[in-house]
């Protein structure tokens, strides 16, 4: 998938957060995320590029596991 081209910068938004201790590695938010964020480490589990990810909350609702945490907007000093 190509990157994402920000010309104007990025507006501060949400950022999905793994809790690896509940992620099981099932995988069901990477194959649901938008932006093909989500990967699979070395260990079996997963986790979310933050320089990526846009906030979009499909992993949150297809994790199973209650794993996803959406952190809110971080605001720019
Ligand atoms: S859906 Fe939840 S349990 Fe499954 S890999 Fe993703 S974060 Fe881990
Ligand atoms: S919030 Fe959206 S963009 Fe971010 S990791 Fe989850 S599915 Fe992907």
């Amino acid at each position: 998938m190509a990157e994402m081209i920000h010309p104007f910068g990025r507006k501060a938004h949400s950022l999905a957060v793994i809790d690896p201790d509940k992620c099981t590695g099932c995988g069901y938010c990477a194959m649901f995320c938008v932006v093909e964020c989500i990967y699979q480490q070395p260990d079996g589990l997963y986790w979310v590029d933050p320089e990526r990810c846009i906030g979009c909350r499909s992993c949150k609702v297809n994790c199973f596991n209650e794993a996803v945490t959406i952190l809110p907007p971080k605001q720019e000093a």
